[in-house]
């Protein structure tokens, strides 16, 4: 029973990634994410029900489209499995609670804006919209949780960022600065204080093994999102956990 239920999460996750490809592909463009249908970026034909089967039409057709041969993007079916395997830790650590599922909403946001700023070197407002969105009915939704705590979250996510920014000249994107602040409002304050720790460390060491692996240059942009992102993750699942650890080390 357990397994099937991981299955059916794992399955979710998948089509949660095929939308959020769409919204990958759609939404720098400035396109509707609702009209028209699916259809192939090269040739333009409409795709059908077997051509949009998370991760499996990806292998069956070969990575190319079935209709003009050309390749289809190793994005799509990565964007699907990595969210049907975030959605498997979350439902594996946090069970099935409006905790959880707010945590796959955030994830699906953060999946999105990540795989975004990769490819255009921007964090769309209208995607960060629709987490603050989603952020507000998940804090009525858990009202049990406090509010407060949220807030402060947020507050203090953007107002570092933004005085880093204001401090370095402008280093900082205001995307991810709005992004901080999204994700401050879903973890509250204790939490968003260990992200934007994490980000910096691992922002700094994925930039050095980019530049070694000469992916990029030494004076590339190199997005912060999937870094914030990665952070984040670290930090709902292990956050506490750490946290604690420190202050037992800081009192000796
Ligand atoms: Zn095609």
């Amino acid at each position: 029973m357990k397994i099937l239920l991981y299955t059916l999460i794992f399955l979710f996750g998948t089509i949660i990634g095929s939308f959020l490809n769409v919204v990958i592909h759609r939404v720098p463009k400035k396109e509707s994410i609702v009209y028209p249908p699916s259809h192939c970026p090269s040739c333009g034909h409409e795709l059908n029900a077997v051509d949009l089967i998370p991760i499996l039409s990806y292998i069956l057709l070969k990575g190319r489209c079935r209709y003009c041969g050309e390749k289809i993007s190793i994005r799509y079916p990565i964007v699907e499995l990595l969210t049907g395997i975030v959605f498997l830790i979350i439902y594996y650590k946090f069970g099935l609670d409006f905790k959880a599922f707010s945590y796959m909403f955030l994830a699906s946001i953060l999946i999105a804006v990540s795989f975004i700023d990769i490819e255009h070197r921007i964090v769309p407002n209208k995607i960060i919209l629709v987490g603050f969105i989603g952020g507000i009915i998940f804090r009525v939704l858990m009202y049990n949780y406090g509010f407060i705590d949220y807030i402060m979250g947020l507050v203090l996510g953007g107002g570092i960022l933004l005085l880093i920014s204001l401090i370095s000249g402008g280093e900082m994107g205001g995307g991810d600065i709005k992004l901080m602040a999204l994700i401050g409002f879903f973890i509250g304050w204790k939490l968003t204080i260990l992200v934007l720790f994490l980000s910096v460390i691992i922002g700094a060491l994925g930039g050095v093994i980019l530049v070694a692996l000469k992916i990029k240059g030494r004076k590339d942009y190199i997005p912060f999102a999937p870094y914030i992102s990665i952070a984040w993750l670290i930090s709902i699942l292990y956050g506490y956990e750490m946290l604690n650890y420190y202050i037992k080390f800081i009192r000796g």
